[in-house]
């Protein structure tokens, strides 16, 4: 499929980094910035609340039917913690961000997350969750999965020029 200016996933662990990435990335090209947990939020793409987490879970679909649209045209840098929903011919590079459990700990309790919360996102990190449901949907696709350090200012302005050649060179 052409596209004049590739989709971009931005995943990995809430915590990780998406958003202040995927704003740098946004504010350094003529991507649009999508922040989907956002328009969960804003748009109420959900049916149903997780009682212990208190928290919604997103219908896929719902955010499917919210996302596709935009995407058709390109230009995007998706933001989300969860991709095997997406469809795989609409996106042209997938980065996953990565951070060693105790940045994670730390930026999660700054969060003021509740302690159960805090625990499920750093195993999730742990056991690299967003990578592998990346790569589920995406590696056979045959999409380039790049899976990036995110602990550090240098890690993300490593990873911001990395992706802006991918954004430079595409087409
Ligand atoms: P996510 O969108 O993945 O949940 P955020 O972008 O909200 O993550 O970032 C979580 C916290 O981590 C914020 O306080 C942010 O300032 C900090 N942070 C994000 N990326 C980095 C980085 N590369 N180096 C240091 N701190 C970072
Ligand atoms: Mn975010
Ligand atoms: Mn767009």
């Amino acid at each position: 499929m052409s596209r004049p200016k590739p989709n971009i996933l931005v995943t990995g662990t809430p915590g990780v980094g998406k958003t202040t990435f995927c704003e740098a990335l946004a504010a350094a090209s003529s991507l649009e910035h999508l922040e989907v947990s956002k328009m969960v939020r804003e748009k109420r793409l959900y049916r149903e609340w997780d009682d212990e987490l208190d928290c919604s879970i997103f219908d896929e679909e719902m955010v499917q039917d919210a996302l596709e649209p935009l995407l058709e045209s390109g230009g995007c840098v998706v933001d989300f913690h969860s991709s095997s929903f997406l469809d795989e011919s609409l996106v042209d590079l997938v980065v996953v961000l990565r951070v060693d459990t105790s940045t994670l700990y730390d930026r999660l309790e700054k969060r003021h997350y509740p302690e159960s919360k805090v625990k499920q996102n750093v195993e999730a990190e742990i056991f690299q969750s967003c990578l592998d449901e990346a790569r589920e949907v995406f590696e056979e696709a045959d999409i380039q999965i790049w899976e990036m350090p995110h602990d550090t200012e240098e890690h993300m302005e490593e990873a911001l020029e990395r992706v802006l050649g991918f954004v430079r060179s595409f087409g």
